[in-house]
């Protein structure tokens, strides 16, 4: 009997690292499941496709959703895994109803086999299971296996009938824009951009929702945006019924730069973002304007939006959160939602003035610790908390922009990530409160350390930058300085990101312009010397180079060559060498991290995901 095709579609697959040292990377495969065999082919325009595995569905133990709090590193960022024969096929699904028809069909046509009575909800990376941290792949599972039911316990969908529609209607659901990781037992861990059902918001800042295999908790209501489809009233940004003449009128009167709205266009159904600039330029003069972009759909009717550049979004909140933190494209940053009566919002980052900002009778001063391009860092303590205390010296930063972001980055939060407790603006010079690192700044330590530092240390070291990074990545923020200088080291020898986005408040031209002699150009990516473009990717050729740094035990990049001649070099294709302390595999993520174009680089989350493999071997 010829097998009968039961599903097919593309999705990605991950390598099946069938060996310790097989490489880990994702691939677009078309995959067919038939009544026999589950088969990926690869698919190139214009070529025949090449099968390039083939599972029979009687070798199959257990499919499943899998859960994970780590951010995914491919495109598809719905996960499921595949059990057989002793290994784990991990596949990624573009959405959720894809993932479970193909969960559910698997499921079915394996429902007979010997299957596993318990399998692992969240991934093996790194040597060993995230959900149980044991260290055998093969050990047994820690989750009952359900060979019938769904992870997602989701009812599978019935004949609607009136009292359901309304049901359905009635059940609204958010998105969450970063993940979040539970501090106590009442909350419950987000995934970026996964749908949750809302259950309640009593409380203003903590919202309760529920994940899809029914496990509720609270969730700060800022990682948490309402999935509410075309109603956008909630939103301070949104003036539904203005009109271009009108939003002008009250953005110039606003008269700050960023200030915008969303308001619907003249087109039925298309939305038009209007932002304030000063610098809006024609005929090569420069003088204050205002902008009006369309919110674009690539396909009428799907779900994915962009505005300036392709950076696609599911949904209009995800794409104006983004834009908020990075232009891209746009002729400023979206920084003041103007309400409809005018007026800037203070609400964008979700904290009241009084959360973020330190009374300085609170706060009592030590010693000098360090000397950096904004003034002095003295040790300190407030609230029986040690903390540094850096002191910002008025000439070198715009203090209005900066009280701004400091908002957003308080919001920042990671383990990997030096804390910004608050910041003292009642007095003058303004000062930052800040989480205290014992051991000083990452380049210093280096150097001090030249010598003494085992290849382990050196890997954790970029681990930890990494992981610091990835989480910037998936907040859509640009770290735009990333160098061992601006890493802090803890007592407990945790390297730890800091001054992330702060070059943007600096005022010395010398440091802002990629032409003049302060500007990092030795940790810049070539579009960031040509053209200033920063992105996550600009920040991944840094990391690199701070890769490099770590494993030459702190040396400075091109040594002797200007910045000038290092320009040239990279433009000829020249890259630093490989340090003497790195092996092969390290040296070559380095120049993953240093291709030319953007794209070809990775990610910090796959880059983390490279980094952990390495330290198991
Ligand atoms: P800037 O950003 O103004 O250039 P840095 O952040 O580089 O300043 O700080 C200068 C020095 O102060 C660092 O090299 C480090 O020795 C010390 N320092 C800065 N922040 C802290 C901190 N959070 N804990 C301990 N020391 C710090």
């Amino acid at each position: 009997m010829f097998p009968r095709v039961i599903l097919n579609g593309t999705m990605i697959k991950k390598s099946q690292q069938k060996k310790i040292i097989s490489p880990c990377n994702y691939k677009e495969r078309f995959f067919v499941l038939d009544t026999q065999e589950l088969k990926y082919s690869e698919c190139r325009p214009g070529k025949k496709p090449v099968i390039k595995g083939c599972i029979r569905l009687c070798s199959i133990k257990c499919v499943e959703i899998v859960f994970t709090d780590l951010p995914i590193p491919c495109s598809f960022k719905y996960p499921f895994q595949v059990f057989h024969d002793n290994h784990f096929l991990y596949i990624f699904a573009p959405d959720n109803d894809c993932r479970l028809r193909w969960v559910q069909a698997l499921k079915e046509e394996t429902k007979n086999n010997t299957l596993v009575e318990k399998y692992h909800p969240q991934f093996w990376m790194g040597g060993k299971w995230r959900c149980c941290h044991l260290s055998n792949k093969l050990a047994k599972g820690c989750h009952a296996y359900d060979p019938l039911g769904y992870a997602s316990k989701k009812p599978l969908p019935g004949i609607p009938d009136a009292e359901a529609e309304l049901h359905g209607a009635l059940q609204k659901t958010v998105i969450a824009l970063q993940n979040y990781t539970p501090l106590t037992n009442k909350e419950l861990a987000l995934q970026k951009d996964k749908v949750y059902t809302l259950v309640d918001t009593f409380q203003a800042d903590w919202w309760k929702v529920q994940d899809e295999m029914g496990n509720t908790g609270l969730v700060p209501s800022t990682h948490v945006i309402e999935n509410s489809g075309n109603n956008f009233e909630r939103f301070e940004w949104y003036s539904k019924n203005m009109t271009r003449e009108e939003a002008e009128d009250i953005l110039i009167k606003e008269a700050k730069e960023g200030a915008f709205m969303v308001r619907n266009s003249r087109q039925t159904g298309v939305y038009t973002v209007s932002v304030f600039t000063k610098a809006s330029s024609s005929n090569g003069e420069k003088h204050p304007g205002v902008k009006h972009y369309q919110i674009r759909q690539p396909k009428t009717g799907e779900p994915t939006f962009y505005l300036a550049e392709k950076y696609l979004f599911h949904s209009i909140p995800e794409l104006i959160h983004y834009h908020q933190h990075n232009a891209a494209g746009l002729i400023t940053r979206l920084r003041h939602p103007v309400t409809q009566a005018g007026g800037c919002s203070q609400a964008i980052a979700g904290l009241s003035q009084d959360e973020w900002e330190v009374d300085p009778e609170e706060l009592d001063f030590g010693l000098e610790v360090g000397r950096g391009q904004f003034g002095l860092v003295l040790q300190g303590r407030w609230r029986e908390k040690k903390v540094a205390l850096k002191i910002i010296k008025q000439e070198c930063m715009s203090n209005e922009e900066f009280k701004e972001e400091a908002r957003i980055m308080m919001r920042l939060c990671h383990s990997k990530l030096v804390q910004l407790y608050g910041v003292c603006t009642q007095r003058s010079p303004m000062c930052l409160v800040l989480e205290f690192m014992d051991n000083g700044c990452l380049s210093d330590y280096l150097r001090n350390k030249k010598g003494a530092l085992s290849q382990n240390a050196m890997l954790e070291m970029c681990l930890d930058v990494s992981e610091g990074m990835a989480y910037l990545e998936m907040s859509n923020f640009i770290h735009r300085d990333l160098a061992a200088r601006n890493c802090l080291v803890s007592n407990e020898y945790v390297v730890k990101l800091s001054d992330f986005g702060m070059t943007r408040y600096v005022l010395d031209d010398q440091y802002t312009s990629s032409l003049c002699s302060k500007f990092p150009v030795k940790w810049s990516a070539p579009e960031v010397i040509r053209y200033c473009k920063f992105s996550s990717k600009s920040d991944i050729w840094s990391f690199g180079v701070l890769m490099w740094e770590v494993y030459t035990e702190g040396r400075i990049p091109y040594e002797n060559r200007t910045n000038a001649e290092v320009v040239e070099s990279l433009n000829a294709g020249m890259r630093l060498l490989k340090p003497k302390l790195a092996p092969e595999s390290v040296y070559m993520l380095m120049e993953w991290c240093w291709k030319e174009k953007p794209v070809d680089r990775p990610s910090f989350a796959l880059l983390l995901h490279e980094l952990s493999s390495l330290s198991y071997l």
